[in-house]
């Protein structure tokens, strides 16, 4: 797996596995626009927060779970919503 570049505040930043200290250093999240304790590299040169990656995870299990219930034939029941 390749190495993900990651900004922590105030510490420094890991860019192309090569660690950089730097006090000034504000991560920043693109996808909530807010400045964030650490954030991990999108594409594009652009980073995202802890919380915003684990929402996306877990759309990515609701979106499955949903899609493949929605389908024919599942093997277990209904969920609630
Ligand atoms: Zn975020």
């Amino acid at each position: 797996m390749a190495a993900i570049d990651v900004h922590v505040s105030k510490v420094g930043s890991i860019v192309a596995g090569q660690v950089r200290p730097e006090e000034k250093l504000v991560a920043r999240c693109a996808l909530c626009a807010r400045d964030v304790d650490s954030a991990a590299a999108l594409a594009g040169g652009q980073f995202a927060c802890a919380p915003c990656l684990r929402e996306r995870l877990d759309a990515l299990s609701v979106a499955r779970f949903r899609l493949v219930e929605s389908g024919s034939g599942t093997p277990w029941g209904k969920s609630a919503g």
